[in-house]
């Protein structure tokens, strides 16, 4: 099954991501928070929309839905009951989705919101995450109706999968992650490198994304409360109980949202 995955740009830095059979010229698409970019590119490209899946319920990553589902009456929209939109499939945990027989595999990975999920679909034996607002590169969501518990859990399982997964965030926030990911570890080479990449491509307009998780587990600090280097970091800067991954990861959460 040859399915090519494409960014739609859509607002300041969300990305819609776009799965693309180009055998039958049908597409889907992830967390459509405007319509009119994806009917834009689904006409230039001559591709019927057939479907369409959420992660969560923030208007950035809905608001397109309702619009789509009018313009393509065929498209079978696929949600959690929470994410506020008229789904005809209901997925939860463990649920799975279908692409043209690729499976996907719905992981619950709230933490930014209460019921956000996760696309993980196998392509031919290679993993794509979808993790919309859960983890960007090099770093991770906001906490909204979520909890820290719930986000940091959902980290670990995100890092479960394995090394050449491919990670695609709903959001290019990469190079302003890594900046503060080097102001917690400033000899972290790794982070240095991936920064000069990525102000070279926002400069072009080019995503830095997907991502592997090996590249993540190198340059995301909310993958790295292990690391001496990470806990010292965030002790400089904030008195800490314990070395705990948990302790470590709220710290770093809280750092980074007054950074
Ligand atoms: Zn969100």
């Amino acid at each position: 099954m040859s399915i090519r995955i494409h960014p739609i740009k859509a607002f300041n830095d969300n990305y819609i991501w776009t799965l693309i059979n180009d055998g039958n010229k049908q597409a889907i698409v992830i967390d459509p928070g405007q319509a009119q970019p994806v009917i834009d590119y689904l006409d230039s490209h001559d591709l019927e929309l057939t479907s369409i899946w959420t992660t969560h319920h923030h208007h950035d990553h809905t608001g397109g839905v309702a619009e789509l589902q009018e313009s393509y009456p065929m498209t079978h929209v696929v949600a959690h009951s929470d994410h506020t939109v008229d789904q005809d499939q209901t997925i939860k945990d463990g649920s799975t989705v279908s692409a043209w027989g690729c499976a996907a595999q719905v992981w619950d990975v709230s933490g930014h919101t209460a019921s956000h999920m996760a696309y993980i679909l196998d392509i031919d034996g290679n993993k794509h995450c979808f993790c919309g607002d859960t983890l960007f590169s090099a770093g991770c969501g906001r906490v909204f109706t979520g909890t820290i518990e719930q986000l940091h859990d959902s980290f670990k399982r995100l890092n479960g999968l394995s090394s050449q997964t491919l990670l695609y965030p709903a959001h290019e926030y990469t190079a302003n992650n890594l900046r503060f990911g080097l102001s917690i570890e400033p000899d972290n080479e790794a982070m240095q490198q991936a920064l000069i990449r990525a102000e070279e491509k926002n400069a072009h307009g080019t995503p830095t994304l997907p991502v592997t998780l090996e590249h993540e587990r190198m340059v995301n600090v909310f993958l790295r409360m292990q690391e001496p280097s990470v806990i010292e970091g965030v002790k400089a800067k904030k008195n800490i109980e314990d070395d705990k991954s948990l302790t470590v990861f709220a710290a770093l959460r809280e750092l980074k949202d007054n950074f």
